[in-house]
């Protein structure tokens, strides 16, 4: 029974992200065509027509946005749920972020565990969730900074530290943090946690969040063995 409820949720956490993904995108998709049908006016000045280019190239780098943090890693594949070597799944994510991080002149600091982890998981997801988590990690610190990945057993549990030197978030922002569309970036989406949240936890794992501002933020996010 245990395991049949936790397929149907599964199901319902991937369903519920393909049906917000269409709604999302659809929004920048209609207002980008608003400007163009505008754009067909010939008597339009030419500082109108390079204003709605600017507005539907926004809107489109906005749809764009949205994509990338819900499916950048989903891949039409048949596999879902394997056996992960957490090791061997952080290498990969860490070769993703790593170019991201040299731009921003960001140190990554990457402990891994010394003998093999296994949990069991979706290869995309779990790549997509850290890779939300970390970017908002490595987008929260101005100028030099660390982001330093650990990955350990706590308590018997496969346990995954992420944590920045980041301008870190107040009590408010602590509670609004996962809820869709919560935001504080002039270019944010506000569905990158929200998305590594409910991607985490349909893999069983559970999160917690440690933040201070001016000083940093860290995630902790701890599965259960595979065993
Ligand atoms: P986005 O990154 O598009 O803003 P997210 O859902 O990924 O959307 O993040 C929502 C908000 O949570 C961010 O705008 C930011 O205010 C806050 N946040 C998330 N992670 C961190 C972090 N590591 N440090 C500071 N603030 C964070
Ligand atoms: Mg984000």
């Amino acid at each position: 029974l245990n395991t049949e409820l936790e397929k149907i949720e599964h199901l319902q956490t991937v369903s519920h992200l393909a049906a917000s993904i269409s709604h999302e995108v659809r929004n920048p998709l209609t207002v980008t065509r608003g400007f163009i049908q505008l754009l067909r006016d010939p008597a339009l000045s030419q500082g109108k027509k390079l204003m709605y280019i600017d507005l539907s190239l926004k809107e489109l780098d906005r749809a764009e946005h949205i994509i990338s943090d819900y499916l950048t890693f989903a891949k039409p594949s048949m596999e879902s749920d394997v056996s992960l070597n957490v090791n061997k799944e952080l290498d990969y994510i860490i070769q993703v972020i790593h170019p991201f991080a040299s731009m921003r002149n960001i140190a990554l600091h990457i402990k891994k565990a010394n003998q093999e982890l296994h949990i069991w998981g979706d290869r995309q997801k779990l790549h997509q969730a850290l890779i939300n988590l970390m970017k908002n990690g490595i987008e929260a610190i101005e100028g030099n900074g660390d982001l330093m990945i650990t990955l350990q057993v706590i308590d018997g549990n496969i346990t995954i530290i992420i944590e920045d030197t980041g301008n870190g978030m107040d009590q408010e922002q602590l509670q609004s943090l996962g809820t869709p569309f919560f935001t504080t970036k002039e270019k944010g989406t506000g569905l990158g946690t929200m998305v590594a949240f409910s991607l985490i936890r349909a893999m069983q794992g559970e999160i917690d969040v440690k933040s201070e501002c001016g000083k940093g933020t860290r995630f902790t996010i701890s599965f259960p063995p595979l065993s």
